[in-house]
């Protein structure tokens, strides 16, 4: 199972609905400071359930949908999509490909989609706990950790990696 596709809309500074298809190599998002790179890996995230703001770079819910710009006014919702090709079978559903979803609007509700049908957190949740996609297998560093790796104390570095 791998991740073919990211649809965006409305998450942070991507207040129009934005597309990123992925190969199964290396896919590299460059832009200069501030463009949003890892507005993009906070809505990776975010679809996958993330309830942790600070995680988010955020404070509150509202914080991660888009406020609006000199030239476009601010958005009431938010909505994420990643799209996982399961044609190798291990994802825990039985589909070729598997779409999650995550729509939020201002009072902060979360509506959660899998294939399409709305289901709890708790199953987004135990599917990608049950398809191996936890957090053992895939791995968001953020901005800064590397240099904190770096610099930890052979204590801390090896709780790093124990996590
Ligand atoms: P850097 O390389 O400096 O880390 P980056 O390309 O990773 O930059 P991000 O941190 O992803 O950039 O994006 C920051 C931009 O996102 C800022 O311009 C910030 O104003 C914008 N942004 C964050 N939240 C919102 C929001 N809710 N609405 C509109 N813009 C937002």
């Amino acid at each position: 199972m791998h991740l073919t596709r990211l649809d965006i809309i409305g998450f942070k500074s991507f207040a129009d609905k934005t597309v990123l298809a992925f190969d199964k190599n290396i896919t590299a998002i460059v832009g200069p400071n501030g463009s949003g790179k890892s507005n993009i890996a906070d809505s990776l995230r975010w679809v996958l359930g993330e309830q942790s703001m600070k995680n988010l770079r955020g404070k509150k819910a509202e914080d991660i949908i888009f406020n609006g710009s000199k030239n476009k006014r601010r958005l009431g919702l938010v909505r994420v999509e990643i799209t996982l090709d399961n044609t190798d079978g291990r994802g825990a559903l039985e589909y070729p490909e598997i779409v999650i979803s995550r729509e939020m609007d201002r009072t902060g509700e979360s509506t959660y989609r899998l294939n399409g049908h709305t289901v709890n957190l708790s199953d987004i949740v135990m599917f990608l706990a049950k398809s191996h996609f936890g957090q053992k297998s895939y791995a968001i560093i953020g901005q800064g950790m590397i240099d904190r790796i770096v610099n930890a104390t052979p204590e801390s570095r090896k709780d790093f990696f124990d996590e």
